[in-house]
């Protein structure tokens, strides 16, 4: 599953995750072993009469038990059916229900358990057969409706979304991982609709008399119950390839399949590219499999690795250049590559149980960017393995209550989705790919394929992606160079553990010799705790850079390490080479100065502008986690004015925008870090221009989209003269503006417009057959100042066909309170129109987080917070009372560490517009009296 980033549920989630054991009554804990299921549906859509959107379903499970048993446990969730319905046999004949309690439902932890009259006998093969009836939902999981409008009428589609536990509100089952199967689909769709989708390739056909088609699908391969898949819908595939029965297409709305020929093109691409570097093609697993990519007008998570039908959201898997800019090409690319990854992580081998779902995702997340640099090179996702994954890693990993990648508190369907974060992503997959600098690429395939074919059908476990990995080891010998030391050891310390550490650099220049201290890092400097880490060590000096080795120098596993440099003279020296481990560096100040001065003195091109981007990176975290003073960030952040390199200036801005984040609602001090930021981003601006120009390579097409967003924020005047009269020029003139500088442009057009530009953008979301554009907009229209046009975007859910659908229900909300100014709109409309928010939201709680997360002020934070104890509607606030509690930390952060901001500028003053550099002198002046 690709995840999209919910930045507004992460409190609420952790409290959740945190806060509670875990319960093992979730668990079937069975001596069940299903082999087959036989799935039929009948799905009614919108026939008007009691049937619509309900669908028929009858299932037939073949099994076995390792011990008599005298019930059955199974999972089954708002699904219908009664004793009556249930037929359980064996060759023998039918074997009778208990008389008095044939079944039982327990909708607590969603199980149904059927009671026998005697006990089935231990390794005799039985059918337990059911018929039902379930609804066609509406919350995107399970099998859910979506509709859309084609030249004026409603179509509606059935999708399904069963990852990680909705099969059991699809068909009642043994839901969990470990137990796999073969599953034989039957569908039975209108006979208006396309043939439907399933894993496998249709088998037969049969016209019905009551207007249905039936259509009988292959077995699948023996898979999880979550990788079950299907789709009835009037969905089309403009390109479809059957080379050799090796399908492979890709399908969209009828008016929006002119705009998959690129996912359909670098798709078969990637499957193949992964088939070559696993060693296991994708075809070569089952005769009757077929790929098919989906794009689906409403899903909820950003895309689902289903086996053979892999389902996304339209807007990450359609891409037209003249209407998407090649940020969004990237993203195509690297969902497509995620999804196709799990084809073998996750389908062909799968996690036991989502304790570990990072053999999953991690690899997903890993081969999502390395596959893709393989073969698409020029969308730079090499470098977004560290930007995009290990600087994610690395702020989620940070707090004492951090999971370790393998958590074995999960159980409830909760916690499951909870453990799909970050952590299970990101950082598996920056362990994965440290794992795979330090072992080197044959060893690191060798172990991939011995994993895949060993357990190809089966479940995997750390031990045997360990074990594996080890085979490559051995048959490469490449762990020669550290005596004493196994792939499993080293990768386990990374896995099994919670957080990273912080590598503590000491160099005696006199002696030529450095010494490390690790710790595990918290960004709240006063915790401590004894954990170590098998770090693989790497380093270069100024005497003799080589930042392209990444083969580590030494495995360090102490506490400390000490050793010797030859030859080393007075010159710098860089830990953790392109950030191929996860672990932060903290040089001493003679070291860091060393650096900071090569930067600053034309050595800049020495340094790999990877670590150039970790040195800004590690400094903001430094100073948010108290370790260094303002004036020492400071100090660094001064040489990004020579600085144009993408990557740089992600970690910079990222890093920037904490801070500005961090100092909202304090006007002048907020007021003095935005003139700082712009005096920093100067030369970057005039060295990218504001327009597009023939010779941008990617990276420098986004690096100016992100340098002018901030620039115009932050209204920077040419900046805002520029972008205002582009899109002025766009709205009156209909000058179409070019995709890459559409955001700054709609953003900052918005924002001095009028309700009119509001009105005008939102017709334009309403009526494109563009996905992307459609996203966009969404993501803008908050940048309005016009309060009615606010308002009126946090309850557009709410009207006739909307264009924003139940999966992008929190999108106008994220819109407005992620302007600090625009906080109290929102408070206003959560308090007078608590009712009405309640229907939109299916938790409110996602609400006041929101809310939360976006105060700054002592004040405000008050306000909210005798609101929200005095609400007595207002349900769980658990998550936003957390969310309060470390605003209202902020808050004192931001007291006490103004003054020593304040007088880091006064050195500085001239580097500041002048009435601002005035500002800062008397406020230092009146500060320090
Ligand atoms: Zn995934």
């Amino acid at each position: 599953m690709f995840r999209l980033v919910k930045t507004l549920v992460i409190v609420a989630a952790c409290l959740l995750i945190c806060s509670n054991a875990s319960d093992p009554n979730y668990r079937l804990n069975t001596t069940i072993k299903p082999s087959k299921y036989a799935i039929s549906i009948m799905p009614f859509f919108d026939t008007g009469d009691e049937r619509a959107f309900t669908f028929n379903g009858d299932v037939t499970i073949t099994f076995t038990s390792d011990e008599p048993i005298n019930q059955i446990k199974l999972h089954s969730q708002d699904l219908t059916f009664s004793s009556d319905n249930i037929t359980i046999s064996n060759a023998a004949g039918t074997v009778p229900l208990n008389e008095t309690k044939a079944l039982e439902f327990d909708s607590a932890y969603t199980f149904a358990h059927i009671n026998l009259q005697g006990a089935l006998q231990a390794g005799v093969e039985y059918t337990l057969r059911i018929l039902y009836e379930g609804p066609i939902r509406e919350d995107l999981t399970g099998f859910y409706r979506n509709n859309y409008i084609e030249k004026g009428v409603k179509k509606w589609l059935g999708a399904t979304q069963m990852e990680p536990t909705h099969a059991r509100k699809v068909f009642p089952c043994f839901d969990e991982p470990e137990l796999k199967a073969v599953f034989t689909l039957t569908i039975m769709r209108p006979a208006s609709y396309k043939p439907s989708l399933t894993n496998t390739k249709i088998a037969a056909t049969t016209d019905l008399s009551n207007g249905y088609v039936r259509e009988d699908f292959h077995p699948t391969p023996r898979m999880s119950t979550y990788l079950v898949a299907f789709l009835v819908s009037e969905l089309e595939a403009q390109y479809y390839s059957s080379n050799n029965s090796m399908e492979f297409g890709v399908f969209a709305r009828p008016e929006a399949t002119n705009q998959t020929e690129y996912a359909f093109d670098f798709g078969k691409r990637v499957v193949d590219a992964l088939g070559d570097y696993f060693g296991v093609n994708y075809y070569s697993t089952n005769n009757q499999l077929k790929l098919d990519h989906i794009a689906l007008p409403n899903f909820r998570a950003g895309a689902m690795e289903n086996w053979g039908l892999v389902k996304y959201r339209e807007a990450l898997l359609l891409y037209v250049p003249e209407e998407s800019g090649p940020y969004y090409k990237y993203r195509v690319a690297q969902i497509v590559a995620h999804e196709t990854t799990h084809m073998w992580f996750g389908n062909l081998v799968t996690c036991h149980w989502w304790s570990n779902t990072w053999l999953n995702e991690g690899f997903a997340n890993y081969f999502q960017d390395y596959i893709t640099a393989l073969i698409e090179p020029e969308v730079g996702s090499g470098n977004i393995l560290v930007t995009g994954s290990v600087y994610a890693a690395l702020d989620a990993d940070e707090s004492p209550s951090s999971p370790p990648i393998t958590n074995d508190n999960v159980s409830s369907p909760a916690e499951i989705s909870e453990h799909f974060g970050t952590i299970t992503y990101q950082k598996a997959g920056s362990v994965i790919r440290m794992m795979h600098h330090l072992i080197g690429d044959e060893a690191f395939r060798i172990g991939l394929n011995s994993y895949l074919t060993a357990n190809q059908f089966q479940a995997g476990y750390p031990e045997l992606m360990y074990s594996a990995l080890e085979k490559g080891v051995n048959t490469t010998n490449s762990l020669a160079l550290y005596p004493g030391h196994t792939i499993g050891d080293i990768m386990s310390s990374w896995i099994s553990q919670a957080g990273h550490p912080v590598l503590d650099v000491q160099v005696n220049y006199e002696a030529g010799s450095v010494t490390l201290t690790q710790r595990r890092f918290y960004i709240n400097g006063s915790h401590t705790s004894d954990e170590t880490y098998k770090i693989p060590i790497t380093y270069t000096t100024g005497d003799n850079p080589n930042f392209v080795n990444t083969k580590p120098a030494f495995i360090m596993e102490g506490k400390t390490h000490t050793f010797n440099i030859h030859n080393f003279t007075q010159n710098w020296i860089i830990f953790n080479l392109q950030e191929t481990g996860i672990y932060r560096v903290k040089y001493d100040s003679q070291s860091l100065q060393m650096i900071i001065k090569a930067l600053k003195g034309g050595e800049l091109e020495k340094i790999h502008y990877l670590n150039r981007a970790k040195i800004i990176n590690d400094l903001f975290a430094f100073y948010f986690a108290d370790e260094v003073s303002f004036s020492t960030l400071n100090d660094a952040l001064l040489y990004l004015q020579s600085e144009t390199d993408f990557n740089v200036w992600y970690a910079a801005i990222r890093g920037l925008n904490k801070l500005r984040s961090r100092y909202l609602g304090t006007d002048t001090v907020a007021d003095i870090i935005d003139a700082h930021t712009l005096h920093l981003l100067h030369n970057t601006i005039a060295y990218l221009g504001f327009e597009e120009r023939e010779s941008d390579d990617f990276e420098t097409t986004r690096n100016r989209m992100q340098v002018l967003e901030l620039a115009c924020k932050l209204d920077h005047t040419e900046c805002v003269e520029h972008f205002v009269a582009k899109f002025r020029n766009f709205v009156d003139n209909g000058v179409e503006i070019p995709p890459s500088l559409r955001p700054v442009s709609y953003c900052t057009g918005l924002r001095y417009g009028t309700g009119a530009d509001y009105d005008f953008m939102w017709h334009r979301m309403s009526t494109t057959n563009v996905a992307n554009e459609a996203r966009l907009i969404g993501e803008v229209l908050g940048c309005t100042t016009d309060e009615a046009s606010l308002k009126k975007f946090l309850v557009s859910m709410l009207e006739e066909n909307s264009p924003i659908m139940s999966q992008d229900l929190t999108v106008p909300l994220s819109g407005v309170v992620g302007n600090h100014s625009h906080v109290h709109i929102v408070l206003d409309g959560l308090k007078n129109n608590f009712t009405l928010w309640s229907s939109i939201y299916p938790s409110m709680d996602t609400v006041f987080n929101a809310v939360a997360g976006a105060l700054r002020t002592e004040a405000e934070i008050n306000e909210f917070e005798s609101w929200l104890n005095s609400c007595t509607e207002c349900g769980d606030k658990d998550g936003a009372l957390a969310t309060l509690a470390s605003g209202r930390a902020n808050a004192m952060w931001v007291e006490s560490h103004k003054t020593e901001l304040l007088n880091a500028f006064k050195g500085h003053a001239v580097a500041l517009p002048s009435s601002l550099a005035l500002i800062v002198l008397c406020l230092v002046v009146l500060r320090l009296n």
